[in-house]
């Protein structure tokens, strides 16, 4: 039995008033003797939650899920999905239970969940916790993505909950508190649509066009108007992780949110070296998810999206699969613009050439072959421009500087075009290239000392993270690149 805190938070759970059929009650599992190891004060404060005059035990009684904050409606969500290309018609919160949503100051409704807070229906053979170290993992990636300004989840609080679990090893347990603008997945409405419920994916779509997309709800086919602006939306988004070298590493659809937002991080991780065929997930043996593969998958993810929502496109089917394709059509041009867009921001053209797609590509190209190491490429390449100092800098990036050096007079004749100030120029591309990414063999070497008990590095990468764009002095090592070891480092799911 959990027991309900005094606590107040301004509840309003409008998914648990979706049917039934939508999710399971669940309490979670009690923890035997939670610990708070890690609190996102500032995000609390944003999402109008008042934790004053709350201990750090009570803290934790409350983010591992044993004691339930008042107004609590615990659900575990059902979804389905395609993971790595098969589709499971049931997946559904395993190991996660959905407190309830609240809204904010601002009139934001978030959820807020515990990941790792014991089993629900739909746990199938797992155990329905997590471990310390992905539990870390997703709070300093999500909340540096957040700083990198790129839509995500955010981690609210980590507990450990005094309790092992079996892996490989023998792991502590512990509990994210997750906050998302919602948890609807386009693995949500492919349980629906295989189920044929067509009546529930009506008030899905409902529910998440008033949740996201405001704007289009009185639309005269509302599952169409979804289904474009979730395309909008995941054009961006990809873009996005591109931007910073971000390998989501499990792109499985039940893992896409409809929000838009960079949801489930598992065997996440960002490329150092430029690599396109980057892929660090121990368990992705085909490179299905490889780095450039990201905008092609999300693609696909869409079709999948689409084949779910055909039945409420049209009555005719012929004239749903034609409405269907047309929009998905139109997800490789937007994702193009996209990139063209970043790549221009990163190499800070702000008057459009029509050589600039080709200027970006070489560089790559030239980055790939020289190993040079794709944050400070760029991040380099600005701070040279601003400082009109040359680019030896850059050139020590790349163990072979041929194609670079080959390169770097049409970067400067290409200047010429340019209406702008250097200077001025510089200070924008170090708006859009960070300094500091969170580097996997800093978080492994920070997560290996938290589960000795030291949080010293996890805490230090955190506050580096928060500002991935300001030099930072005397952090120059959390911008350093890894030695050449970690060239083959995999990351596992840790679930
Ligand atoms: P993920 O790979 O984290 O996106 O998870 C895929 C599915 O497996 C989801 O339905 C999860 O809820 C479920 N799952 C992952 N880990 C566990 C676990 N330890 N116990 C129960 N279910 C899990
Ligand atoms: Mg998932």
């Amino acid at each position: 039995m959990n027991d309900s805190a005094g606590t107040a938070f301004a509840f309003d759970n409008s998914y648990a008033r979706l049917p039934q059929r939508f999710y399971a009650a669940t309490q979670p599992s009690p923890a035997s003797a939670p610990r708070l190891v890690a609190l996102n004060s500032p995000l609390a404060t944003e999402m109008g939650l008042d934790l004053s005059g709350l201990s750090p035990e009570a803290l934790a009684e409350i983010f591992s899920g044993n004691r339930l904050p008042e107004g609590a409606m615990p659900i575990a969500t059902a979804y389905a999905g395609h993971q790595f290309g098969g589709f499971s018609p049931q997946l559904g919160d395993g190991r996660a239970v959905l407190l309830g949503e609240v809204v904010t100051p601002d009139g934001r409704r978030l959820d807020i969940q515990l990941k790792g807070a014991g089993r629900t229906v739909f746990s199938r053979g797992g155990d329905g916790r997590a471990a310390l170290g992905p539990v870390l993992r997703e709070f300093l990636v999500s909340e540096a993505m957040h700083a990198l300004g790129i839509p995500t989840t955010r981690a609210l609080a980590a507990t450990v909950t005094g309790d092992p679990v079996y892996r490989e090893s023998v792991l502590q347990g512990a509990v994210l508190t997750r906050v998302a603008s919602s948890h609807i997945r386009i693995g949500t409405f492919q349980f629906f649509a295989a189920r044929q419920d067509h009546e529930a994916l009506r008030l899905l779509v409902d529910h998440a066009l008033t949740r996201h997309y405001p704007d289009r709800l009185g639309a005269e086919n509302p599952a169409l108007a979804l289904f474009e602006a979730v395309i909008a939306r995941q054009a961006a988004l990809v873009a996005e992780w591109m931007r910073v070298g971000f390998v989501h590493g499990v792109m499985n659809t039940d893992n896409m949110s409809i929000s838009g937002e960079t949801i489930d991080y598992g065997p996440c991780a960002f490329i150092d070296a430029y690599d396109p065929a980057a892929r660090f997930s121990s368990i992705d043996t085909g490179s299905r998810y490889a780095f450039a593969n990201q905008g092609a998958v999300a693609e696909w993810n869409l079709a999948r999206l689409a084949e779910a929502l055909l039945p409420l496109l049209d009555a005719d089917e012929n004239r749903a699969v034609e409405l269907a394709t047309t929009a998905l059509r139109g997800f490789s041009p937007a994702f193009s613009a996209h990139m063209l867009a970043v790549m221009r921001a990163k190499l800070g053209l702000q008057v459009a050439h029509e050589e600039d797609a080709a200027l970006a590509r070489d560089l790559l190209k030239a980055m790939h072959q020289g190993g040079a190491d794709y944050t400070l490429t760029f991040r380099f390449l600005g701070e040279a421009l601003g400082s009109g100092m040359g680019f030896m800098e850059v050139e020590g990036l790349f163990a072979d500087a041929s194609a670079f050096q080959a390169w770097l007079p049409r970067f400067e004749a290409r200047q010429a075009l340019e209406t702008e100030m250097a200077e001025s120029r510089a200070a924008a591309m170090c708006r859009v290239n960070p300094l500091y990414i969170p580097r996997n063999h800093q978080v492994e070497t920070a997560l290996a000392a938290a589960a000795e008990g030291s949080f010293d590095l996890f805490n230090t990468l955190r506050e580096v993270l928060k500002h991935p764009y300001e030099r930072q002095a005397g952090l120059e090592t959390y911008a350093a690149p890894p030695t050449s070891d970690w060239k083959n480092y995999r990351t596992f799911c840790g679930t």
